[in-house]
């Protein structure tokens, strides 16, 4: 690495330090490359200070709750008094460090690469302008800029205390009501967590299902629970203007009456600015709403692109996986592209939802032969103990006797999902699934039932 005057010489940069990036650079600068790796917020991105990591320490303490809460049905009696200021203290003290990156930045720099602080531009193929100061990439740039929170255009929103993930991570007391606008993965998790801690929730869902990616069977399982727990699910609804008085949010809902409570969180959507990162500079398109990257993750001669803004699903595993083939790319060692097949998505509510591979419907829309499979978690053995609900569902390709889709439900929905990720990803044949012995009581002995159950 060379510095003369502003301008920072490297073989390689990295725009953005998430989860991928700060992998990627690390593994760049061990194999010997000199390395920038540039960051405008927080070394380690989004995952671990506003999104996976303190999102699921709240959903740790919300589902302590609610097993407590179970007690009087299967235990005797517990005396509970909910306090969000130790989950806050937490988040604060032991998951973020007060949003505080240094560590992070320490590693880093230990691996040998130079963190520089600020937004990154590109100006020209190999060259960046960081807040002025200008750092040349002889090898080439990777991009992981990831996304920001998007506040829909709903009017008299904007200018409004409204919370998003980055707001609700922080929050140091529970509001007395939430409306939390968007059904998707995040929206009802912070729903269900702040409800478990005493909030009113409101969830409002443009769909007319929770969790559209997933199975219905999902959704409806969740919205199940979600009423049983008190929050009010209302899908399928469109939200026409919203008026914040100072202490309270209303916001107009199209055909019936209004909503109101003391906070509002939108969890619905994420937005990216390539205009601004400057892609076009390299000839591409910079009204997209990321960057399409072959199966190397390159964008471009000398510009890779890793994380959310390549569309390959939003997680960090996905960002961590690129940048492992990624470094492999640049360090020109070969080995095998991307696969996406077996992408593994888990929303972490209770019951947790996992799923891997194609939904029915997406496999149907593929032309595939279908078959498929269901399991109650309740009509299992240890369903039953538990008291628990959830399902198994699979999806196989019956031309190939193979599962190419798979949705695990129930209290550790995530942890079994990974006998199915396994199964979708090595494309083990169904007939030897059905050979393999399954542990008796586990929740993943469902799995079992449910191939039995494949049919067309
Ligand atoms: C509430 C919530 C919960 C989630 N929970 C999970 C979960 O449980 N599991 C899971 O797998 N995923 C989860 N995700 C998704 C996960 O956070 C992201 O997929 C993950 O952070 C990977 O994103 P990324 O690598 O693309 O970049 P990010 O993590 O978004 O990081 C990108 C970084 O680039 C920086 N940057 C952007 N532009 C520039 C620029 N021009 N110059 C310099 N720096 C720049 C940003 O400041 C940021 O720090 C969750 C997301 C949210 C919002």
């Amino acid at each position: 690495m060379r510095v003369s005057g502003t301008e920072i010489s490297v073989e390689v940069a990295v725009v953005g330090l998430g989860p991928g990036g700060e992998a990627l650079a690390t593994r760049l600068a061990r194999a010997g490359l000199s390395v920038a790796g540039i960051e405008s917020r927080l070394v380690g991105g989004e995952c671990p200070y506003y999104a996976c990591v303190p999102t699921k320490a709240m959903i740790r303490a919300a589902d302590v709750l609610a097993e407590a809460r179970r007690v009087p049905d299967l235990a005797g009696e517990v005396d509970l008094r909910p306090d969000w200021g130790r989950v806050a203290a937490r988040v604060r003290d032991e998951i973020t460090d007060d949003w505080n990156d240094q560590v992070a930045v320490d590693r880093l720099a230990a691996a040998g690469v130079r963190v520089v602080r600020g937004r990154a531009r590109i100006t020209a193929p190999g060259v960046l302008d960081v807040d002025g100061q200008v750092v040349r990439a002889s090898r080439g740039i990777v991009l992981n800029p990831g996304t920001d929170p998007a506040v829909p255009p709903i009017p008299g929103l904007a200018g409004t205390p409204v919370w998003t993930n980055r707001e609700a991570v922080r929050a140091t007391a529970v509001p007395a009501s939430l409306i939390v606008i968007g059904g998707g993965p995040v929206g009802c998790e912070f729903a269900q967590v702040f409800a478990r801690f005493g909030a009113a929730v409101t969830l409002l869902q443009a769909n007319d299902r929770l969790l559209p990616q997933d199975e219905p069977e999902s959704g409806a399982l969740l919205a199940e629970r979600f009423a049983a727990e008190g929050i009010d699910v209302r899908t399928g609804v469109r939200i026409t203007a919203a008026r914040y008085d100072g202490e309270r949010f209303t916001l107009d809902l199209d055909g019936t009456e209004p909503v109101t409570a003391t906070q509002v969180m939108v969890a619905a959507g994420r937005r990216s600015d390539m205009a601004a990162l400057g892609i076009g500079a390299y000839g591409l398109d910079e009204s997209a709403r990321g960057v399409t990257v072959d199966e190397h993750l390159r964008a471009a001669d000398g510009l890779w692109a890793i994380g959310d803004i390549t569309g390959a699903g939003a997680f960090t595993h996905i960002s961590m996986y690129q940048a492992g083939i990624a470094a492999a790319d640049i360090l020109g060692e070969g080995g095998p592209g991307a696969e996406y097949h077996a992408v593994p998505r888990v929303t972490f509510t209770d019951p947790e939802i996992g799923s891997v591979g194609l939904s029915e419907a997406a496999a149907r829309a593929a032309g595939l032969t279908v078959r498929t499979g269901s399991a109650q978690i309740s009509a299992s053995t240890r369903g039953f103990l538990h008291k628990a609900e959830g399902l198994i569902k699979l999806i196989e390709d019956a031309d190939r006797g193979v599962l190419v889709g798979a949705t695990s439900v129930g209290p550790t929905g995530g942890e079994v999902l990974g006998a199915l990720v396994v199964a979708v990803h090595a494309q083990v044949p169904v007939d030897r699934l059905r050979q393999m012995i399954y542990a008796y009581p586990t929740f993943h002995r469902a799995i079992e039932a449910a191939l039995s159950d494949l049919r067309g």
